[in-house]
Parts: structure tokens; C-alpha cells; sequence
């Protein structure tokens, strides 16, 4: 287990300029770790079925008023290809937990994706079976974005996250043992959430195997239980997110989309500047994006020339080097290895 920073309730509430000398620290491990530079990604989203009931998420199973959709590979190989930005070093394919969509569109995509390009190929695909997990590890996927969304087991299980806990977390503990690069995920914010339950992610995440780990802001969902809930802090996101970057110099953080979600047109940038060293464009055929519902119809679109912008504004640097090359020479950017700059990071 690594561990530069025990993450405190008072962290969680710096504002002012405790909080911004909180951020600055954050961003400058990240730096010394990475480099000024974030990987580019992009992500496409290409089913919005789901068999699961997560209370936060507008695609959940008793969601009946949403039109359902799985796109075709075609399509989305045709895209990836033939137009897929300059900047993007890695695919991120996502969809609800839908089994059906990984055997006939994801596990075609990839397989395309490998034949015809250099992309790195990171999936979101929840919970499979583990022949899933083969099948789409030989098509040449390397990196599993498996959330596990709540520490507190009894939080975990009021808002109906994805089977038991225990599962979950067996799923992320299976993924790491055969091979996959594994990264995770948790929500601040919840409705009743307590500092305690919170502090819990920082200790879960470091205990698991992973290689990098997201903070995204409770957004209270369109056509779910949660609609009328307040929305996260801000505030107290990017705090974690800091918190989480001086936990784990070495991990991959990306800033989330949601960021602009919980404060308009400022989220994401400042994201961006507590250490955060993954952004993702959104190349989801414009068809389907309002159906892919994890929070608002009203969707912020994260496209080129606005990640471009606030990367660029932020004073770094697109990476050229993808996100499963780097995880699979187990160096950093500024070609460090990870020891050295734990030793920075602590010092
Ligand atoms: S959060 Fe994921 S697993 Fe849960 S309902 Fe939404 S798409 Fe399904």
C-alpha cells in the first residue's frame, strides 16, 4: 500500500487560501510525478441498457421512460478510425452493464480498434463474468474502469449500487490478478453522507489494486429516486480530488465531466488543477448522448476544442504516450520511475 498523505475531515473543508495552497501541493506532486502533461482520451458510449439499479444513475433498470440503445460496431469503428482527433492516444468504451453489448458491439470494436490502429483500449463495462473478462482481454483490451462507487457498506447498499459490495470489490481484486491495468472510482456528495463515510473511499481505494481512481460529484439525476437531492459541493469534490492526488502521486486522475455539472463553466478546470492528469473528449455519435443518461438530458459535451482549451489554459501539455503504453512500461512521463518520485512526493 502507498501512502504519502492520510486524507483528513479538515482537508475536506479548506476553502480560501488554505484550500488553494491544498490544490496547489496537489498539482504540483502531480507534476513532479507526470510531468505538465494529461492523456487524452475518448470515450464512446455504446449501450444504454443496464441490468442494474444504481439510485444516482438515470440508466438504471426501473428507469422505463428511457429510450434504450445499442450502437452499432460499424459505426463506431468507422468513427474511431477514419475520425477520431489527433490529440486522443486511448479509447474509452463504455456502457451500462449489458453483457449482450460487450459480445456483439464492444469485443468487434476492440478487435477492429487493434487490427487498424495504435489506440489504447480502456472499457467501462461494470460487473461481467469472468470468461467476459477473458474474451475481452484477448481482443486487446488493457485497462477495466470498474467503480466501486460507495466505501460504507450500508450507504453502498441504501442506494442500491451495483450487486453486493462484496462482489464488487471481488470483481476489481479479480481484474487486477489476471492482468488488467485497473482503475476505480468513488462519488462524493451523497444525500447523508458523513466526513467518516467519505474519508472511508481514501481508505478502500488505497487498499486496492489499482492504478489510478476518480472523485465524481453526486449530480442529482433526471428520472431517478435522487431527483430532488441537493447536488455536491464543489468545493469539497476538488478537495478530494487534491486529496486524493497527495494520497497517490502515482495514480491517473482524471478530471470528470460532472465537474461542470456542479459549478458551470469553471468545474473542470479547476479540476484540472488539483493534479488531475486524464481528460476525456466525448466522440458518443450525437444520436444517442442525450439516452446515455448518468445525470441531466441537458448534457455538457465534452468535445475537442473544449478540452484542448482548458488544458491549454491550465498551462499542460496534451501526452503523446498513451495511457496503456504508459501502464505498460510502468514509468512516468518524465521517465522517473515511481519510487523516485514517491520519494519527491514525500519530501
Ligand atoms: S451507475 Fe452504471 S451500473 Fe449503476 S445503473 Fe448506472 S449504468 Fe447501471
Amino acid at each position: 500500500m502507498y501512502n504519502c498523505l492520510t486524507p483528513s475531515a479538515d482537508m475536506l473543508q479548506s476553502r480560501g487560501e488554505a484550500q488553494e495552497a491544498l490544490h496547489k501541493r496537489a498539482a504540483e506532486a502531480a507534476a513532479r510525478h507526470f510531468g505538465r502533461r494529461v492523456f487524452i482520451r475518448a470515450v464512446v458510449e455504446v449501450s444504454n441498457f443496464c441490468r442494474e439499479n444504481c439510485a444516482y444513475c438515470g440508466m438504471r433498470r426501473e428507469n422505463r421512460s428511457l429510450a434504450r440503445f445499442r450502437a452499432h460496431h460499424e459505426q463506431l469503428a468507422e468513427l474511431l478510425v477514419h475520425h477520431c482527433p489527433a490529440s486522443v492516444t486511448d479509447v474509452n468504451i463504455q456502457a451500462g452493464e449489458d453483457p449482450l453489448a460487450v459480445r456483439e458491439v464492444v469485443i468487434p470494436l476492440i478487435q477492429t480498434l487493434r487490427r487498424e490502429t495504435r489506440l489504447g483500449v480502456s472499457v467501462c463495462l461494470g460487473s461481467m463474468d469472468t470468461r467476459l473478462y477473458s474474451e475481452l482481454k484477448a481482443a486487446g483490451a488493457s485497462i477495466y474502469i470498474i467503480k466501486f462507487e460507495i466505501a460504507d457498506p450500508s450507504l453502498y447498499a441504501s442506494m442500491q449500487s451495483p450487486g453486493t459490495q462484496e462482489e464488487r470489490l471481488e470483481h476489481i481484486r479479480h481484474l487486477a490478478a489476471n492482468g488488467w491495468q485497473v482503475s476505480s472510482g468513488f462519488i462524493t456528495g451523497l444525500p447523508g453522507e458523513t466526513d467518516e463515510q467519505m474519508l472511508a473511499n481514501f481508505t478502500l481505494a488505497n487498499e486496492l489494486p489499482l492504478v489510478g481512481c476518480s472523485v465524481s460529484p453526486f449530480i442529482p439525476g433526471d428520472e431517478t429516486p435522487l431527483i430532488n437531492a441537493p447536488m455536491a459541493d464543489i468545493n469539497r469534490t476538488l478537495n478530494c480530488m487534491a486529496a486524493l492526488r497527495l494520497m497517490r502521486p502515482d495514480w491517473v486522475i482524471p478530471a470528470v465531466s460532472a465537474l461542470n455539472l456542479a459549478e458551470p463553466g469553471a468545474g473542470y478546470r479547476r479540476g484540472l488543477r488539483t493534479g488531475a492528469n486524464l481528460v476525456t473528449i466525448n466522440l458518443t455519435p450525437a444520436e444517442f448522448r442525450d439516452d446515455y443518461l448518468l445525470y441531466k438530458r441537458d448534457r455538457f459535451i465534452m468535445t475537442e476544442d473544449r478540452i484542448l482549451s482548458a488544458v491549454a489554459a491550465e498551462g499542460l501539455s496534451p501526452s503523446t504516450q498513451s495511457l496503456a503504453e504508459f501502464y505498460q512500461a510502468g514509468t512516468s512521463l518524465n521517465g522517473s520511475n515511481a519510487s523516485k518520485a514517491t520519494a519527491h512526493a514525500v519530501a
